[in-house]
């Protein structure tokens, strides 16, 4: 590892200043990617500004949504109670993503945060657009098994890694977030970003825009709900396919229903057709395979993951069975 400063502050301003003020300047918080990217030299900044005493720990409700501060640890929010009762899906998913050590030391907006875990993008002798624009994409014609069927570009085909972000962005989450020019929300949907001709930008923040916390509305989808993520060992291992599964349901017709796919895109894909297509219709697994077939649409696989496209339509067939009592 290559010698860096290190700066502690205080306050969501004082992280917004330093961080303006040092042009190779990384925020700190638990570093659980951060410094497995520093070790490997694929970032190699020049001062890590530690955020961890900013007040942005809290979990409350507030005005009727859930208010989850930035600097909350993976593993308080999956086991709050708060969270458990009014956003059981999002505990679930925490409780799928690392391993417990990691999710004690992992933060909320880290969490977003954190990089895809290509192997090319962790190999600095390896092209890779997204760690250096224009060096070409090494997955593209490479060993592609983990990579995205969905929104991928010529440029870049890697998938984003959490499980949490797969719940949020089914549960209509906004990010708040502080920067040089005030504070503004990014809905979760937007937050994260497809690779397009510009790879290395995983979201929508612009340079010294921090993330204080995420707001989550209530809703009807405490009672049916299901994460699954299916992955290579059935611990600490990322998703090859996950799916986020909450549904409302009157008797036995879906009122409202959300759905979300890891593992298939470089951000967190949410299956709006799908949930259209169910809206309305019963609990059927004849249902959830049509839904699937819609989900489905423009899916592309490049060799080694093109079990996918058949992965992805089955384990979101087993995530609406199990979420509605059908399995
Ligand atoms: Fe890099 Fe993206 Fe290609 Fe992986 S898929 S090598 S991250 S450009």
């Amino acid at each position: 590892m290559i010698n860096f400063g290190y700066t502690r502050v205080t306050t969501p301003k004082a992280a917004v200043e330093a961080l303006v003020k040092n042009s190779n300047a990384q925020w700190l918080a638990g570093g659980t990617n951060l410094v497995d990217l520093m070790k490997k030299g694929v970032i190699v900044p020049q001062n890590l500004i530690d955020i961890n005493n900013l007040p942005l720990k809290e979990i409350k409700k507030d005005n009727g949504k859930l208010h989850i501060g930035a600097l909350a640890l993976n593993s308080d929010v999956a086991e709050n109670d708060l969270v458990r009762q009014q956003q059981p899906l999002l505990s679930l998913a925490l409780q799928a993503g690392a391993s417990q050590q990691i999710r004690n030391m992992a933060t909320i907006g880290g969490n977003m945060m954190q990089r895809t875990r290509c192997s090319y993008f962790y190999n600095p002798d390896m092209p890779c657009n997204k760690r250096e624009p224009g060096t070409g994409c090494g997955a593209l014609k490479g060993f592609n098994r983990m990579h995205a069927i969905f929104g991928t570009s010529e440029k870049c085909i890697a998938v984003h890694p959490s499980d949490m972000c797969i719940a949020l962005v089914a549960l209509d989450a906004t990010v708040l977030i502080t920067g040089p020019k005030g504070e503004r929300r990014i809905s979760f949907q937007n937050f994260h970003r497809l690779p397009g001709d510009a790879p290395q930008r995983d979201n929508t923040l612009e340079r010294g825009e921090l993330i204080t916390g995420i707001e989550i509305p209530d809703n009807a989808f405490k009672d049916h709900f299901h994460y699954l993520k299916i992955r290579d060992r059935t611990s600490y291992a990322f998703a090859l396919v996950s799916v986020a599964a909450a549904v409302s349901l009157q008797g036995d017709t879906i009122q409202d229903v959300r759905l979300a796919m890891g593992g298939v895109a470089h951000k967190p894909w949410r299956l709006v057709e799908a949930e259209n297509f169910l809206k309305g219709k019963s609990a059927s697994e004849a249902n959830f395979r049509q839904a699937a077939a819609v989900a489905m649409k423009g899916a592309q696989g490049f060799g080694h993951n093109n079990f996918k496209l058949k992965l992805a339509p089955n384990t979101l067939v087993e995530a609406l069975k199990t979420a509605t009592g059908k399995a």
